[in-house]
């Protein structure tokens, strides 16, 4: 590993002169800096081993030129934010949840970020009077039972401005559950102090979503970070992005499916890459990631494992996408050795009649 950084690096010469880059490689680093929003803090510096060109968490953070390369199919908002936004921070996708966007910077920045185009430091939040509209829409339809936070990165925000916007959520009759989805337990832990904890406490069901994708970000500080939420009362999941070379095998995935469960944090979604632009170097095809999925099935535990999910490009919202295991006519299910057996299902009335034999 390398020796601890002191300070974010937020240039392509500050990651250089630490070391986590090779100099010939400044100028390409320039290039991508000056297009997407770059940030690494100590804790996730000091989990790069700059010996390794393959490094899986370098990959994550560490820009690479080939980011400057855009798909066709690729999209500035390739999972459809702006199509379900009817005020400023909201997006309204599905009948009984919102998204609440805060604020747009993070503690770091993910290179295969599906939002990549719309985060970075001084893109700003949401200012006062925009979070009251916002706070208002969500008053106004009964529907929306619950509010998840997101951005960039809520847990970036101060103890004393998440406990407001907590406090004015929790007291909306309606919102019965409030979640976080965040990288900070992850990129810089200690922004996990008691006063935060406090600060997303409330009379509501709170749940914190984090977001990790290696077994090797779940160090002993992170792993403390979130043991002080879940000793708080606040329940933890997790979702990963399924990225190439980072976690697109079989054992890195148990690996940190298992250590996600040993911190009592429930893997809750695997990610298929979005069609972020710059990010193809990075994305799997999704027949990889159902054998993926297949490899783990009954041989890890099933409290292990997430849904593989796929957000449907032009803000359709997420599928699951496999893999499957029942026949298309619902006459053989396979095990998880890859053998099928006959199932015989309920007859066409309804009735209970169902059967299991095997062949
Ligand atoms: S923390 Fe989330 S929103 Fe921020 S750059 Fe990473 S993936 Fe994007």
């Amino acid at each position: 590993m390398s020796a601890a950084v002191p300070n974010i690096l937020r240039t392509a010469s500050d990651i250089v002169d630490a070391g986590l880059a090779p100099r010939e490689r400044l100028k390409t680093l320039e290039q991508v800096a000056a297009r997407y929003a770059v940030a690494i803090t100590p804790a996730v510096a000091d989990l790069i081993d700059p010996s390794d060109p393959h490094d899986p968490i370098a990959r994550q953070f560490v820009p690479d030129g080939r980011e400057l390369q855009t798909k066709p199919e690729e999209s500035r908002d390739p999972i459809g934010d702006d199509a379900h936004s009817p005020v400023a921070g909201v997006v309204h996708r599905y009948p009984d949840r919102v998204l609440l966007k805060l604020v747009n910077a993070c503690a770091v920045y993910c290179r295969f970020c599906f939002r990549r185009e719309m985060v970075g430091p001084g893109r700003g939040g949401l200012a006062p009077a925009a979070l009251d509209r916002a706070l208002a829409y969500i008053g106004a339809h009964p529907d929306i039972w619950e509010v998840i936070l997101t951005g960039g990165d809520p847990l970036v925000l101060s103890a004393r401005r998440l406990r407001e916007v907590v406090r004015r959520l929790a007291a909306i009759e309606h919102v019965k559950v409030i979640r976080v989805h965040s990288r900070v337990p992850v990129a810089a832990p200690e922004r996990v102090t008691a006063a935060l904890v406090r600060a997303l406490r409330s009379d509501k069901a709170t749940f914190v979503v984090l977001h990790a994708n290696h077994p090797r970000e779940l160090t002993a500080d992170v792993r403390a970070a979130c043991a002080r939420l879940i000793d708080a009362g606040i329940p933890m999941l997790s979702q990963s992005v399924l990225l190439r070379g980072v976690n697109d095998n079989r054992e890195t995935l148990s690996a940190l499916l298992r250590a996600l469960v040993e911190c009592r944090i429930k893997p809750y979604y695997l990610h298929h890459a979005d069609l972020a632009p710059g990010t193809a170097h990075l994305r799997t095809t999704i027949a990889e990631g159902q054998a993926l999925m297949r490899a783990l099935h009954g041989r890890t535990s099933g409290l292990c494992l997430p849904t593989y999910v796929l957000d449907i490009p032009g803000g359709y919202g997420k599928s699951p996408i496999g893999p499957n295991y029942l026949s298309v006519d619902g006459a053989t299910v396979e095990d998880f050795n890859g053998r099928r057996h006959a199932y015989a299902a309920a007859d066409s009335s309804g009735a209970n009649t169902t059967a299991v034999s095997n062949s």
